[in-house]
């Protein structure tokens, strides 16, 4: 995929989004009319469906996305009508040069859809522990159920002509599923060996703690890719190029919520997008916002997969939702009227300036390390996942160049190479393999930061022989430390109690404690770092968004508003005096900013994104409004430097809230150059594109 863009960039030229070679990529894909709940007949006629396409290209769009009869097997009585509908309006749109996505549910009955349920009880998941069912949702490992789901699919791909599917809900009900005899088929046949023992209360109860769990969960997420294969084989005899849209890509979500627990580089083998619905307003949840869109950006970035997500679009929030798209390199699903005034899409979505998704990379210096494999020992979500979450957006809020890093791509020849800080939150899981490889990597001047548990297991989860915590020249104690030895201020969170071996220099103690809780250990060219406190919780902003898929309307702050400022202060403090990307000259925590390798006129540059998020006020359980009558408040930047590591020749800024665009004053430093914004240079959004 990413050779032939090259190619195809080499040849435009400029990478405009249609001459790329994979639509997918710098997608525009909008709503062609209505919602899940709509009904299939608003355009129901040639010219209707004309006049829609027309507006819809004309509006800078690529793409468009068919709702409406979204549970599809209460409407299978309507088929034959609305497969008509849908043709036709596949075929005004490809007149229009836009590809079709069909958005469809079919594991999910009820209402109309009862008689097939009665007809095929043993189509429905059933969980495993008691054999009882609780939803109507069919298994996707019933043979039976498999092919009337690529019968109807088939039958549509042939007779509509569509470009691309997002099938909604191939996922499991809950942890408990599922315990139908398709799955114990599968597992036998796969494992040669009987299924689990999931009906034993305990099964459950231990969870992740027990290897069998996890493979069991593991086995779930398979099943879930392997049926998205299966699909996606049957479509593509019919049509070679069409794209599945994967519904909900979460790579931080508990493992027992989605069901989606195979490995990231799994879960991503068998969809061509990855995405998610759920972010309605992406300002007044930014961090957590932009914690998740950096994760499924990296993992597209690992597998070559182009990344989008929906926000509920009006047109006072449009500007910031697209900006928010760019910055962290994601299509827009958008929802916006295409004959809107003020913005127009085809505005933002044709601005020249624009970075191409599909030849960009984070240029980071600090990576994150993300693994399924610790992920997945515990249930609780303290354990990595808020820790992880926690340190991600503290990093982004710096800003500094950050990045999460994919486990798989721990391995990968090179992946760690431009990194000048590794941080392994609470990633307790490590492979022998692995750890030679960050070793080698710090041998070779890489400074690594564990923090608590990090590297004392090995892959599965068992206690390491030989951790990568000893190379932090550590040594955990039994004892705790002492919480009456902490000052009052410290919240409850967990501290390692540590010892400090020779060679190894405490940085800071653990106030009136006289224990380490940040040490430094020079190994080769490199450092090895180590923190002992669990604080990525304490830093996460945990607030979710308003809306349909509300979980929770209302500001919840970090827990200890220091622990942000001293995440960072701390990784300040461990990638020392390397050059790396800063800005400086705002006081208020807000201004976003993701810095990318990228190409523009066929010249190697940067592109650094920078998103102005500094209007947001929020106090503890404040309701978070919906952004749908006012655009998000942007009080005025002051004159910004930025560092960047390396030289910088030339520097051009661009907003398009501003015409044309301006050249920067460079100075050039030891191993980095300065660029200066002057204040008030943009409002919201600008891109900074620097040539050596
Ligand atoms: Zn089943």
């Amino acid at each position: 995929m990413i050779r032939w863009s090259v190619v195809m960039m080499v040849v435009c030229g400029l990478v405009p989004p249609a001459c790329a070679a994979d639509w997918t990529y710098n997608m525009a894909f909008t709503q062609w009319a209505g919602s899940n709940d709509a009904d299939r007949y608003y355009t129901n006629t040639p010219e209707a469906a004309e006049e829609r396409a027309a507006a819809i290209a004309a509006g800078g769009y690529g793409a468009v996305i068919l709702s409406g009869y979204h549970f599809r097997l209460n409407w299978l009585s309507r088929d034959d009508d609305v497969r008509e509908i849908v043709r036709m309006i596949v075929d005004a749109c490809h007149r229009h040069g836009l590809k079709v996505i069909e958005h469809i549910d079919l594991t999910i009955g009820y209402y109309d859809s009862y008689p097939i349920a009665w007809e095929h009880p043993d189509w429905l998941m059933v969980h495993a522990g008691d054999m009882l069912t609780r939803h109507r949702i069919f298994c996707f490992n019933n043979p039976e159920f498999q092919r009337f789901y690529l019968d109807y699919v088939e039958r549509w791909q042939r007779e509509t002509g569509l470009d691309a599917w997002q099938m909604d809900e191939i996922s499991w009900l809950n942890r408990g599923y599922c315990g139908c005899r398709w799955c114990r088929a599968k597992w036998e046949a796969e494992k040669g060996r009987p299924y689990p023992a999931v009906e034993v209360p305990s099964f459950f109860d231990v969870g992740m703690a027990d290897p069998d769990y996890r493979e069991w969960m593991q086995f779930r997420g398979k099943s879930i890719e392997d049926f998205y294969r299966i699909v996606g084989d049957a479509l593509r005899a019919i049509n070679p190029d069409v794209k599945l849209f994967d519904y909900t890509t979460a790579l931080q979500s508990s493992p027992g919520s989605w069901g989606r627990t195979a490995p990231y580089e799994v879960q991503v083998s068998s969809v061509d997008t990855i995405g998610t619905e759920l972010n309605q307003v992406p300002f007044q949840s930014y961090p957590y916002v932009a914690g998740l869109l950096a994760q499924r950006r990296a993992l597209g970035e690992f597998a070559e997969t182009p990344a989008w997500a929906k926000f509920d679009i009006t047109g006072p929030s449009a500007y910031f939702c697209w900006a928010f798209g760019r910055t962290l390199g994601h299509s827009i699903w958008w929802s916006l009227a295409p004959d809107n005034e003020n913005p127009r899409p085809q505005d933002l979505l044709e601005w020249p300036w624009q970075m191409d998704d599909a030849t960009a990379r984070v240029a980071a210096d600090v990576g994150l390390l993300l693994p399924g494999s610790t992920r997945d020992l515990s249930s609780d979500g303290d354990y990595f996942d808020a820790e992880f979450q926690g340190w991600m957006q503290a990093l982004l809020l710096e800003p500094f160049a950050a990045r999460p890093i994919i486990e798989a791509e721990l391995t990968q020849t090179g992946a760690l190479d431009g990194y000048r800080l590794i941080v392994l939150p609470n990633t307790t899981a490590i492979s022998a393999e692995q750890k030679a490889t960050l070793m080698a990597w710090v041998e070779a001047g890489g400074h690594l930061l564990l923090t608590y548990e990090a590297g004392t297991l090995d892959h599965d989860g068992s206690p390491s022989a030989d951790p990568l915590l000893t190379e932090a020249g550590v040594t955990l104690l039994d004892e705790p430390v002492e919480a009456s030895a902490l000052p009052a201020q410290w919240p409850d969170a967990p501290i390692r109690s540590v010892r400090a071996e020779e060679g190894t220099r405490v940085v800071e103690s653990i106030p009136g404690a006289d224990a380490p809780l940040l040490t430094v250990r020079p190994v080769g060219e490199g450092e090895v770092w180590y923190f002992a406190a669990r604080a990525g919780k304490l830093a996460l902003e945990p607030s979710q968004l308003p809306g349909q898929y509300a979980r929770g309307g209302s500001y919840t702050p970090p827990l200890f508003p220091g622990a942000t400022e001293a995440l960072q202060t701390i990784t300040a403090e461990a990638l020392g005096e390397q050059p790396h990307f800063a800005v400086e000259g705002v006081e208020q925590q807000g201004l976003l900013a993701w810095i990318y390798r990228a190409e523009r006129d066929g010249r190697p540059a940067r592109a650094i994104h920078l998103l102005n998020c500094t209007g947001r006020e929020l106090e503890a359980g404040d309701t978070i409004a919906f952004d749908a009558d006012s655009p998000p408040p942007t009080p005025p930047l002051p004159e910004l430097t930025l560092r960047l590591p390396g030289d910088v020749a030339e520097a051009i800024f661009a907003t398009p809230e501003r015409e044309g665009a301006r050249l920067l004053a460079v100075t050039a430093g030891e191993g980095a150059s300065e660029v200066t914004v002057p204040a008030e240079a943009f409002d919201t959004y600008g891109v900074i594109w620097t040539y050596e």
